[in-house]
């Protein structure tokens, strides 16, 4: 099969084999591209891939949209123009092959959870700690997706009843999104650089750089207090989150992936803390909070786990 991840910037696509052995990749980048353009750069990059590979049966796409997936229709999205586009069926009768799709962190999610991180468990959660954050669950073996297709929306979650606001149509405050995000992050590291100027992080502000999540880290893994600090708090902020899902959902796994994961232990460790200190017993106790095993391929991976198994 082929797997297409179709994020917000940037597209990456592989032709698959059952046991997930990536054969031929492609990639394409589209900033500002209109709804025609998009579609016609996803139909040109599987027919690059498909030329290297003729016999494919089948073609699984995760995009970042509200899917509603049993109709294959991508109801709205924050970050392609794919509003109301009958996405299935519009893209299988272009390629001529069976289509099938769903929103992008539920395809990761069910990499994860078939062959990486939290591979043999059950019951997982899955959080991408990226610009912002996604969430996809699967519940009992299979993607949870609610009622509209809108479930898993961890990073909407409230952590500070009047923490900060967050960009996009969310109207609530202190999101989970809004406190950990690597916005966030660079953000908070931005402050901290103002309130201690002679760290590592108030010196690369007084230079003039821009503060971002990936600085922070950087700085971090330097061995700066500050940013260390930025993180830690951040983590334990992801952990107060995790508490209140680990209650709600008691997973045997949590996966977190995405940019923000490239902090490791610094993000890690306090959340595992907060979550050891006030997860409700047992579920607390038991659960496994792991790093994402497929990284940037999770889309790509997941999309052709769905059409392999979809269309089997
Ligand atoms: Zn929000």
């Amino acid at each position: 099969v082929i797997g297409i991840d179709a994020g917000g910037t940037k597209l990456l696509g592989g032709v698959i084999s059952a046991d997930l052995v990536v054969h031929h990749r492609v990639h394409r980048l589209w900033r500002g591209a209109d709804r025609a353009e998009v579609l016609d750069i996803m139909v040109e990059a599987v027919e690059e891939v498909r030329a290297a590979a003729p016999d494919v049966d089948a073609v699984g796409f995760g995009i970042p949209s509200l899917v509603d997936h049993d109709r294959g229709v991508s109801l709205s999205s924050v970050h392609l123009p794919l509003e109301d586009v009958p996405f299935r069926d519009l893209m299988s009768e272009r390629l001529a092959l069976p289509v099938f799709v769903d929103n992008d962190t539920n395809v990761a999610v069910l990499a994860e959870q078939r062959h990486g991180a939290a591979r043999g468990a059950r019951h997982v959660v899955m959080l991408t700690l990226g610009t912002g954050i996604g969430g996809g669950l699967v519940l009992d073996g299979q993607v949870y997706r609610g009622t509209l297709g809108a479930a898993g929306e961890i990073g909407h979650m409230t952590v500070e009843l009047d923490g900060p606001a967050h960009p996009g149509d969310c109207t609530n405050r202190g999101c989970l999104e809004a406190l950990v995000s690597g916005t966030a992050i660079g953000r908070e590291g931005w402050e901290a650089g103002q309130e201690y100027p002679d760290s590592e992080l108030g010196k690369a502000l007084a230079r003039g750089r821009e503060i971002t999540g990936a600085l922070v880290t950087e700085l971090a893994h330097d061995g700066d207090e500050t940013a260390r600090a930025v993180l830690a708090t951040a983590g334990a902020r992801l952990g107060a989150g995790i508490v209140s899902v680990v209650n709600l959902l008691n997973p045997e796994v949590v996966v977190l992936g995405g940019g923000v994961l490239a902090a490791g232990e610094l993000v890690l460790a306090p959340a595992r803390a907060v979550v050891a200190e006030r997860a409700l017993r047992p579920s607390g106790a038991a659960v496994r909070i792991e790093p994402a095993h497929f990284g940037e391929e999770a889309g790509m991976l997941g999309a052709a786990v769905m059409a392999l198994e979809e269309s089997a």
